[in-house]
């Protein structure tokens, strides 16, 4: 398995301050790496950093073999790396369909492909992308990244604000992309144990260091350990202190969420 990414002895942070301390990380074609660990760990620091939209401040990153240095964060999509952000970045007051055309424009990429593994965005490509569902606009988010063919994904957060079983519904597509295309993907997830049954391995960050790595397995085995020492209640998303970020109102019973056709109705009416 070749390495696409590989990130040596980083130490990356904000204002001078290392948030990221000695990170050493690798992900090969044809896995998923799962990045976890409590809030303020340096998961989305470490992403960032990765896009080339926050600059390393030691180390080194390795994007298919070549390091990032110098590189603008704007050319990572042709190159071949794909970044969903924790806000999903979407354009609110345009359609789907134009979400996903600027997407594929920018990125000459290819948009059939990408919606192929979301069909559910189909019947709402005229729909306006602020209109959507928490979890639609995740789809949205992620079927813009697929529109330039990545062999590289990165994923931060895909689960924010939606109920688990939406988390449960997605997490499997990115097992298929990564099976019928080989891409590799690092996924920052809070959902630490749905974020275990689809990686291969995993990594733990805890206040920038990391703190535990290998195999889902062996990560899993450690996990009381784990949760007990570092994770707390962040791992699990029904007990994380921060509820509103992971759970919030899209637990309600009525809302769209957790109810398909509650989501339906509200959008055909
Ligand atoms: P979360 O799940 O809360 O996003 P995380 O593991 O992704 O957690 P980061 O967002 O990488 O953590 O944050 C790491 C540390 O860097 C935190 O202490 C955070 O407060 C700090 N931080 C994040 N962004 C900035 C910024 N733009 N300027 C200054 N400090 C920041």
């Amino acid at each position: 398995m070749s390495a696409l990414l590989e990130i040596d002895g980083l130490y990356s942070g904000y204002a001078g301050v290392a948030m990221v301390r000695d990170l050493n990380l690798t992900v090969h074609a044809g896995e998923i790496v799962a990045l976890l660990g409590p809030n303020g760990a340096g998961k989305t620091t470490t992403l960032l950093t990765t896009s080339g939209l926050n600059p390393a401040m030691k180390g080194d990153i390795r994007v298919f073999g070549r390091s990032i240095r110098g590189r603008p964060a704007h050319r990572a999509p042709r190159e071949g790396l794909a970044h969903v952000l924790e806000d999903r970045s979407l354009f609110y007051q345009l359609t789907v369909a134009e979400n996903l055309r600027l997407a594929a424009a920018r990125s000459r990429g290819d948009l059939d492909r990408a919606l192929s593994y979301f069909p559910a965005l189909e019947p709402l490509l005229g729909r306006r992308a602020g209109l959507l569902s928490g979890g639609e606009q995740q789809m949205l988010a992620m079927a813009r990244a697929l529109t330039s063919k990545p062999r590289l994904l990165m994923v931060d957060e895909m689960s924010l604000g939606l109920a688990p079983v939406i988390v449960e519904r997605l997490l499997p597509v990115l097992r298929r992309i990564v099976d019928d295309t080989g891409a590799g993907v690092l996924l920052v997830e809070q959902h630490v144990h749905l974020a275990l049954e689809v990686a291969d391995r995993a990594a733990v960050l805890v206040h920038g260091d990391l703190v535990a790595s290998g195999t889902t397995a062996e990560i899993a085995g450690r996990a009381a350990a784990l949760e007990e020492t570092y994770l707390g209640a962040d791992a699990s998303p029904d007990a994380s202190p921060d509820a509103s970020r992971t759970a919030g109102p899209d637990d309600r019973p009525d809302d769209p969420e957790t109810d398909p056709e509650a989501d339906r109705k509200d959008h055909d009416e």
